[in-house]
């Protein structure tokens, strides 16, 4: 007998939607049937009137992070234990974070780091990207094939310094030279860039004009870190990549013009993807203005009504492959501590609202279809960054990672409704459709809104980029 089936919802496959019952044995899916087949398990859900659909694949987080923006303070972001039971919450079962690679560190040693800290202490599945930040000794790069053979096959780089020239931190970018190396690294073995783009002499110089001429105001972050910034590091990284053959992955998309070339390369049969996240695509540069408006605010910045427009238009249509959160959990008064240009706190506090914020937004409002809406949130993620077919897909053979939607869910988010910190960027923002139950590798971690996993039920998943990912634009 099956140990568990999921009765009477739509399902949403990439063969389309049906009345399909999802049966599960042990941590797999092992059949989709029609009702009339009369399937029988040990536990039955019953999901009559509701959505099943692959648990949410966050592919950016910075738990236990390092809080750069007050470094005098060795304060960090949340961690796994905490992030992660909002993650569950909010139907994500896997979440891809980072290990940081700097100079005086080697690749194996910061992956065992990171999974260390992590090991039963996350209630969803999790991988790591590996960093490459800061002059690094060209040494380090040697390395690269055997952490892609380990199942770490993404690399992320930072074209910029994206904080202020003050105070002194630690560097972050990683030069043009140096980013061509990893490309070249990368590219025979199978290996993915994933980049935060922006133009490095247009940042700093608006972080320097600004000072000089005793302008603070951290609403002016949108002029800093800028749309023609984001113009030339996106094309310019693109050029880099067509140049070494490399896949690129660009985080956190948020102009118009990131947009615009990515679409460009992806018409020229180039295999570069973006990923925006769903506070770029709900807020802009006004909200910095309101009372708690920082909240809102992650690095690049809040853009405009015409940058919602372009992110929206790619991800319910083309363009955009990855919803996001870039996830920096902290407490209110920490995100909120900095006010101006040289200490506002970046990062946003989302995960466990993103599937719920991408179904209202997307499918309720701007007629996404429930395909695309797994896509986003799932499956694209998952094909990407190497966790596809395991994880991102309801089908035969894949883990048993399912979010459960109650589209009949209306309402106003309140506090009480997230898991995480002592507050949401979300609170007051009114939904239709959220998530209830969750189920991370065939345990039902999230039932009807109330937790019933533990913290152990999250595993380190090895990771391989299909070929076909990294030839051609395949989602
Ligand atoms: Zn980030």
């Amino acid at each position: 007998m099956l140990d568990l089936l999921i009765r009477g919802g739509d399902v949403v496959t990439p063969q389309g939607v049906g009345p399909w019952d999802v049966a599960i044995e042990g941590e797999r899916i092992v059949a989709l049937g029609l009702p009339e087949h009369g399937l029988e398990a040990g536990r039955v859900i019953d999901a009559t009137g509701k959505i099943v659909v692959p648990g949410g694949i966050e592919p950016h987080t910075h738990l236990a992070h390092f809080i750069s923006m007050q470094p005098e303070e060795n304060l960090h972001t949340l961690g796994p234990e905490e992030d992660t039971r909002g993650m569950v919450f909010g139907g994500t079962t896997t979440h891809v974070d980072f290990c940081f690679v700097r100079p005086g560190t080697d690749v194996q040693q910061v992956i065992e780091t990171r999974a260390a800290r992590w090991k039963g202490n996350s209630y969803a599945d999790y991988s790591f990207h590996v960093a490459l930040q800061g002059p690094l000794p060209l040494k380090v790069f040697d390395q690269i094939p055997e952490a892609i053979q380990a199942g770490f096959p993404s690399f992320k780089v930072f074209t910029v310094e994206v904080l202020p020239p003050h105070p002194k931190r630690h560097p972050y970018r990683l030069d043009f030279g140096r980013i061509q190396l990893a490309m070249e690294k990368i590219t025979p073995h199978g290996g993915i860039m994933v980049v935060h783009a922006e133009d490095h002499d247009i940042v700093q110089f608006m972080y320097e004009k600004f000072r000089e001429e005793k302008q603070t105001d951290g609403w002016l972050l949108p002029l800093v870190h800028n749309k023609l910034s984001e113009k030339l590091a996106f094309r310019r990284t693109i050029q880099l990549a067509a140049h070494t053959g490399a896949g690129v992955y660009f985080v956190h998309t948020s102009a118009r013009e990131g947009v615009d070339a990515v679409a460009e390369a992806r018409a020229a049969g180039f295999p570069i993807y973006a990923e925006t996240l769903h506070h770029y695509a709900c807020f802009t540069a006004e909200d910095y203005k309101s009372p708690r408006g920082f909240c809102y605010h992650t690095y690049p910045s809040l853009k405009y009504p015409e940058d919602q427009a372009a992110l929206w238009n790619g991800l319910v249509r083309d363009g955009i492959s990855t919803t996001a959160t870039d996830e920096f959990p902290t407490s209110l008064e920490l995100k909120l501590r900095g006010q101006d240009l040289e200490n506002v706190t970046g990062g946003n506090l989302g995960a466990e609202a993103r599937m719920g914020i991408v179904y209202s937004e997307g499918v309720v409002k701007r007629r996404m279809s429930l395909e695309r809406f797994a896509d986003v949130t799932a499956t694209n993620a998952a094909r990407i960054l190497g966790l596809y077919p395991r994880k991102g897909v309801i089908a035969p053979g894949s883990d048993a990672d399912i979010a459960i939607i109650d589209p009949g869910i209306k309402k106003t988010l309140v506090r009480e409704d997230f898991h995480v910190s002592d507050y949401s960027p979300w609170e007051g923002w009114t939904i239709q459709g959220w998530p209830i139950t969750t189920i991370v590798r065939g345990r039902v971690v999230v039932e009807n809104r109330r937790l019933v996993g533990d913290r152990r039920d999250g595993k380190l998943v090895a990771r391989k980029i299909s070929p076909e990912v990294l030839r051609r634009p395949a989602c």
